[in-house]
């Protein structure tokens, strides 16, 4: 067997440690005599899965006791359409939004939110071809918006926001509203500073299928009357995230990945390691003519890492030599072209140093 080092965006690579304990477990979890996948939801085998993978996201986090923890389905995409569903209720209609748009995930979220409320793009960094975040002084944020909606890790462009904006001075208490979907769980952050974020789990947390939602308390129950039950926050909230079957079997990968987190040292080492990677590869993009990254360095994803060849001719050379050293999925986004190295949590630095090494070998050879 030989495994790939995976620089997909997502679905993404998972620690071999969980697959091997998934598999083992396949056929007959802890004795049941059956896999997770053949559980009924509401049997204790599945409860006990559930609440494991709630406390440890809690711990790991550090969610505070005033937020909940939803386990849904819809990805991010249906979350963008279920957050207006539920919080542009606490203002009269038609409610205003704010939204800072920082790159492709978040004018996605803009053109999904304008079927349910209006829409103000207080800041965007699109004239700069999403290569920076624009700086909290520059955003027009609405007193009276509904919420606050950003996208702080933007995967495809490889912008991240470095620090959690405060909005408290310039709106009326909206809370703010991030799509964590991928770098959720590389980097401490402090929830208390949110009123929801959401992500779905197939970039940094599990397989597709789940979505996860914090949401504080009070932001919960005021979803419009036409919101789908399944995606109402309170339904869903009151009903412990089991009002219809959730992604059972997502739910207890997700819970292998928060212990395996948790025997790496929790999020803070993460971060740590999450920093060292990066670094090692664009201090290498950055010593080079051959490649460049042109995102502005303080806005620079840890996660997801777009760089270009200076000669484009040699694209197709480059991603065929690098599947001869088993390193995956390099290819950049259509919308952004050049290469993407996407570099989660599960990736190992060895696989960000062959990378590297392989860099260094190509430009050798072409340079
Ligand atoms: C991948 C991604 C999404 C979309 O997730 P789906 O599961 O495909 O709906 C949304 N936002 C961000 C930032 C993403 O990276």
């Amino acid at each position: 067997m030989t495994r790939v080092f995976n620089f997909s965006a997502g679905p993404a690579v998972l620690p071999q440690e969980v697959l091997q304990q998934a598999a083992e477990e396949m056929l007959d979890w802890h004795g049941s005599g059956m896999s997770v996948m053949e559980m009924s939801h509401r049997g204790k085998e599945f409860i006990s899965i559930y609440e494991a993978a709630e406390r440890d996201l809690r711990d790991l986090l550090g969610v505070p006791g005033n937020y909940r923890i939803l386990f849904l389905q819809g990805g991010g995409i249906g979350e963008n359409a279920i957050v207006p569903l539920n919080l542009v209720g606490r203002k009269s209609q038609p409610a205003v939004v704010d939204f800072v748009n920082t790159g492709s995930w978040s004018s996605k979220s803009i053109k999904e939110a304008k079927k349910y409320c209006q829409v103000n793009v207080a800041a965007s960094s699109e004239a700069q071809k999403f290569t920076a975040i624009p700086p909290r002084e520059s955003w027009k944020l609405s007193r009276n918006a509904a919420y606050v909606h950003i996208c702080t890790n933007e995967t495809i462009d490889g912008v991240e926001f470095q620090y959690t904006p405060d909005i408290a001075a310039d709106t009326d208490g909206a809370p703010l509203v991030a799509d964590m979907s991928s770098h959720i769980l590389s980097r401490e952050i402090d929830v208390s500073k949110y009123g929801v974020i959401f992500g779905g789990a197939q970039k940094n947390i599990g397989p597709a299928g789940l979505t996860l939602v914090i949401v504080r308390d009070d932001l919960i129950g005021q979803a419009l009357p036409i919101c789908p039950s399944a995606f109402d926050w309170k339904l869903v909230a009151d009903n412990n995230s089991m009002y219809n079957t959730p992604p059972t079997y997502a739910i207890y990968i997700a819970g292998l990945v928060f212990q395996w987190l948790k025997r790496q040292g929790g999020v803070k080492a993460m971060e740590q390691r999450n920093i060292a990677k990066a670094a090692l590869l664009y201090d290498y993009l950055d010593s080079t003519g051959f490649y460049s990254n042109n995102i502005a360095k303080e806005s620079r994803s840890r996660m997801n890492v777009p760089f270009f060849l200076k000669d484009e001719t040699l694209n197709e050379a480059f991603l065929a030599g690098a599947k001869e050293r088993n390193l995956l999925q390099l290819k950049g986004h259509k919308s952004v072209g050049g290469m993407r190295a996407s570099i989660y949590n599960a990736m190992p630095v060895e696989g960000v140093q062959a990378l590297v090494d392989y860099l260094k070998e190509f430009e050798k050879k072409h340079g």
